[in-house]
């Protein structure tokens, strides 16, 4: 097919949305780690689970064996209110470049959340309500995930309690205030409403809070106010299994024009949206019907692949939550304050991690004024204002692409734009007064944290 059959946006038609997600752990032969019990070391079971998560996310969640999952037919109408999402061949950038590469990107920022959250967020919702629950409760770091829950919660009338990183609540107080619109509660975390927050608080009075620590009080609140359950927007192995709708749409649309990637890239903070854009052509590579290679883009001030250590860790500073094995930095790790650009947890999701333990995926990690500077390059090309998250896929999109451009290889790149960045300004601000800077952890800080690691059977 002629290359300037492809139009610029290729869209699905709704009725093309899919209407199965994708396991991905159906086809691997490595399974990811169960999670574990941190009291007794031992695989969590369902019904452990079940006071914490809703009961079909539970099965979700330990399901390794089901490749489909039918996305319910009210999942499926919400989703049409934002998708089909679009698939951007990105002309205007390629030109910039002067690259012979082909860059696709998948664009999830089409909704008021502004980001692939709310794919998650409608799919919890939706079995907290089927299961006659009251309400949800969460936490929240920048905002994208409070607000898609909140969005998700109004639109299905439940109560949503939102645990948000103080620094975050502070500063950033324009998203927060969508969430109360959306009639979220949202409390700055650690907070004195949890047994967890004023421990926290009385060891660490001035701290600003962490992902982990919001973390910590959301799960407290879920398991001791009856009707209540916690959700968590990234790393679970349903919160993937619900962002596979990203990948199975990108690769019907390319499908289409019977393009083949050769390249995927995804920015990495928990890793549901890399998870679920590389799902359907991980699931090929797995099966050995196809190669791609497959990148996971990382900032140099949070490393958790890169860095980090393969082990079993805690999901969160208050050390409640149970242990998920993956790439950590160490539970009590916190980024640099200087840190602008998101993807600010200490560990990573248990399937992504164990694909690259054994070799299906690489990592880079890229410094934010580097990530910004792709970021504003992009915009003035394509147009969008780029999430700064998002940003660090385009930071190694435009990398390979000048790659290309040095050794003449039409490769064909495909990443997710994960967002725009309308609430990240003041992280914009400071890259356009030019005092952004880097601040990169050392090798001691990170041996910090990761000395801290649980002790779980079979580990140190
Ligand atoms: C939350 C978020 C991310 C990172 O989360 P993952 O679970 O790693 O996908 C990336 N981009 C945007 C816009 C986000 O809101």
């Amino acid at each position: 097919m002629s290359e300037n059959t492809i139009p610029y946006k290729i869209y699905l038609t709704e009725d093309e949305i899919p209407r199965q997600w994708y396991n991905l752990r159906a086809d691997m032969k490595e399974k990811p780690a169960p999670l574990l019990n941190p009291g007794t070391g031992q695989p969590l079971t369902a019904e452990e689970m079940s006071g914490i998560f809703c009961e079909e996310l539970v099965r979700q969640e330990l399901d390794n064996n089901t490749a489909y999952y039918d996305i319910p037919e009210d999942i499926r109408n919400f989703y049409k209110m934002y998708r089909p999402a679009p698939l951007v061949r990105a002309y205007c950038l390629e030109k910039a470049l002067g690259t012979p590469a082909k860059i696709y990107y998948k664009f999830e920022g089409n909704n008021t959340s502004g980001s692939h959250k709310l794919n998650s967020a409608i799919a919890q919702a939706y079995y907290a309500k089927k299961q006659g629950l009251k309400g949800v409760t969460t936490e929240t770091g920048a905002g994208q995930w409070g607000t898609a829950l909140s969005m998700a919660c109004a639109y299905l009338g439940l109560d949503c309690k939102v645990y948000m990183v103080k620094v975050s609540y502070e500063q950033k107080p324009f998203r927060r205030e969508v969430m109360r619109t959306y009639g979220a509660s949202v409390t700055p975390s650690p907070s004195d409403t949890t047994n967890v927050g004023r421990k926290i608080l009385a060891e660490f009075p001035d701290t600003t809070g962490s992902l982990g620590c919001a973390i910590s009080e959301a799960v407290e609140v879920a398991v001791s106010n009856p009707g209540y359950r916690y959700v968590l927007g990234s790393v679970l192995n349903q919160v993937l299994l619900h962002q596979s709708i990203i990948g199975l749409e990108a690769k019907a649309a390319l499908d289409k024009y019977g393009v083949k990637p050769d390249i995927i890239i995804g920015c990495a903070g928990g890793g549901s949206n890399l998870g679920g854009l590389i799902a359907p052509f991980m699931g090929e590579k797995l099966r050995g019907e196809n190669d791609y290679r497959i990148i996971a883009v990382e900032p140099a001030s949070c490393p958790s692949f890169t860095r980090g250590t393969f082990a079993y860790d805690f999901c969160d500073t208050g050390m409640i939550c149970p242990l998920a094995k993956m790439y950590t930095l160490g539970s009590s790790f916190i980024p640099s304050a200087n840190h602008a650009g998101g993807l600010r947890f200490h560990g990573m999701s248990s399937i992504l991690s164990q694909l690259y333990h054994d070799g299906y995926m690489e990592a880079v990690s890229v410094e934010q004024s580097s990530v910004f500077e792709a970021a504003e390059q992009f915009a003035r090309v394509e147009g969008i204002l780029p999430a700064p998250e998002s940003s660090h896929a385009i930071r190694a999109a435009i990398d390979e692409a000048l790659r290309c451009k040095e050794t003449g290889e039409e490769k064909t790149i495909l990443f997710g734009l994960t967002g725009t960045g309308y609430f990240d300004l003041v992280a914009y601000q400071l890259f356009n007064d030019g005092t952004m800077t880097d601040v990169i952890p050392t090798d001691e800080d990170i041996a910090k944290s990761v000395a801290a690691l649980p002790k779980v059977p079979g580990q140190g």
